[in-house]
């Protein structure tokens, strides 16, 4: 018998006890389907319901002139066997080889073109800090520090307690303060400022109030590893959805959610928006939470815990240009290309992601991604996707003609350049329902992080948060994230049961 069965009823502590086992999951994207896949793993019956028609939340990538342009996953970190994500896909029964081949085989995974200098992240922690070592000569007492550090963050993420978790991943790093103040004690020189500051911008967050920890788990897990996606997002989401309906989960999609309904406190499921009903014993909201406060009725949400939700700042939005050139022009380097500017005193103020990738018949794709905020796309703000009209289009037009134009200073004179498309934070906001279009959801500021965890615990029976905003951004955070509402909700013993790999 399955062991995760044979203890079914024993399971979650008091606080989290639901009472029966039907499972409805809010929004498919990673967070939802990876919360679905290990609640179907643990016993439960789970339904996950989705408001757009296609499933795969910003994992999922879309077609422009038969090229595949990714939306949400560009690259990611520590897949490796023995690395927490590799670890979390074992458990989810999810191929790692099937979806994603290794960087850094030439020695580089991320190129950093400053106006002054170059710098290469390459593979692994020891070649990382040799290359630190030979660009910030001066900052060897610095770089003793930041080193030991971080080699204790990428040993700790290892462990099983990185995963096991229950509540707060860092609970024993008390590394919570920001990663700038930690470098202006340790009078670190702009330039390893400057280099530092990269990883910080990978979760929309900038090197002054960026938590240490935060910092150095980003940083250490693309150093333990680093892997781009195989066919693209398309077939990242397919995956996901179908190991979730194999495992006989129900995927109700163009089913969106419009209000949380509670009873006595508890939740008792949900109202879609074309008026059916679906009970419920427990809910995973894997949504923004100000999505999920505007779920729930004035009287089901503390008002002091629903003011909380509606003053957390958000990251910063981003455009993204795609565009197709002609293949035998430009070569597919095995490395990432950020282009940056740093003031005097080390602070990025202005940079763009370049991805080049292979796209077929004698194409490749190239990404930019740069940022922008929501307020510079105000004027739109009441209008819908397809429909901003010709004033938007010529603002696209204009970024993506500047940021092209920048990027020939990197991959040199275009041939064949045609954009496939251009999106802006507008479009992710009413693509996956985030207020405010933030790429990266909630800022983890150093400052905002209290607040943040006090929004993971909702106050209402048999709700629970998932996603991008209850634990960190990106395929780990989300992953992560949902490990830890699987534990909450089957408790430690039953979970234990079910992943004993974790252990
Ligand atoms: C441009 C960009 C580049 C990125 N690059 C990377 C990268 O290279 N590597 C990386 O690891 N991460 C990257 N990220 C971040 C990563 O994509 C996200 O952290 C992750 O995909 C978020 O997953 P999620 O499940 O939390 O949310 P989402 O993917 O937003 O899924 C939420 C789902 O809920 C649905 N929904 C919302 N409201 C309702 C409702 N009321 N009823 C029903 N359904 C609803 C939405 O339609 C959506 O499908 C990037 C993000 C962006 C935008």
């Amino acid at each position: 018998m399955n062991p995760c069965r044979r203890i079914k009823m024993q399971g979650a502590s008091m606080k989290n006890r639901i009472e029966g086992d039907n499972i409805l999951i809010i929004g498919a994207g990673v967070g939802g389907l990876s919360a679905g896949i290990l609640l179907l793993l643990l016993g439960y019956r789970v339904t996950i319901v989705e408001k757009n028609h296609l499933p795969g939340g910003l994992m999922r990538s879309y077609v422009r002139r038969g090229i595949d342009c990714p939306v949400g996953v560009h690259y990611v970190g520590a897949l490796g066997d023995d690395e927490p994500l590799g670890k979390m896909f074992q458990a989810l029964g999810i191929s790692v080889e099937d979806l994603f081949f290794r960087m850094g085989g030439r020695g580089i995974v991320d190129r950093y073109l400053f106006d002054d200098f170059v710098f290469d992240l390459p593979a692994g922690l020891d070649a990382y800090e040799e290359n630190l070592r030979r660009a910030c000569p001066a900052d060897g007492k610095a770089l003793d520090i930041l080193m030991k550090n971080m080699r204790e963050t990428a040993r700790r993420m290892k462990e099983p307690s990185f995963i096991l978790n229950q509540g707060d991943p860092f609970q024993n790093m008390d590394q919570f303060r920001p990663m700038g103040e930690l470098l202006d004690e340790l009078g670190a020189s702009p330039r390893l400022r400057a280099i530092l500051a990269v990883p910080c911008q990978l979760i929309g967050v900038g090197l002054g109030e960026c938590p240490v920890i935060f910092h150095h788990m980003v940083l250490a897990g693309y150093l333990l590893s680093s892997w781009r996606p195989k066919s693209g997002g398309n077939r990242l989401a397919d995956v996901f959805i179908d190991r979730f309906t194999s495992l006989g989960g129900r995927l109700m999609l163009g089913a969106g959610v419009q209000k949380i309904e509670v009873a006595g406190r508890k939740v008792k499921g949900v109202l879609l928006e074309n008026g059916e009903d679906l009970p419920a014993d427990a809910i995973v909201a894997a949504i923004h939470p100000r999505v999920i406060a505007g779920l729930l009725a004035e009287a089901d949400l503390r008002a002091t815990l629903r003011e909380r939700i509606l003053s957390l700042q958000e990251t910063e939005g981003v455009v993204v240009v795609h565009a197709g050139v002609d293949a035998s022009a430009h070569l597919v380097p095995d490395h990432n290309t950020y282009r940056l500017h740093h003031n005097r005193h080390g602070v990025i103020e202005d940079g763009t992601f370049y991805q080049l990738r292979h796209a077929g018949n004698g194409v490749n794709l190239l990404s930019a991604i740069t940022h922008s905020a929501y307020n510079d796309w105000k004027s739109w703000e009441k209008t819908i996707t397809g429909r901003r009209g010709a004033a938007y289009e010529e603002k696209k037009q204009l970024i993506a003609d500047e940021v092209l134009g920048r990027a020939e200073d990197v991959f040199g004179p275009f041939k064949n350049l045609r954009i496939l498309d251009v999106f802006t934070p507008l479009t992710v906001r009413d693509y996956v329902n985030c207020p405010r279009g933030a790429c990266y959801g909630l800022l983890r500021s150093a400052g905002q992080l209290m607040k943040i965890a006090s929004v993971s615990r909702l106050s209402v029976g048999g709700l629970f948060s998932a996603g991008q905003n209850t634990v960190a951004p990106g395929l780990l955070g989300c992953i992560l994230g949902s490990f830890q509402v699987a534990a909450k909700i089957a408790g430690s013993e039953r979970y234990a049961a079910c992943f004993p790999q974790l252990l």
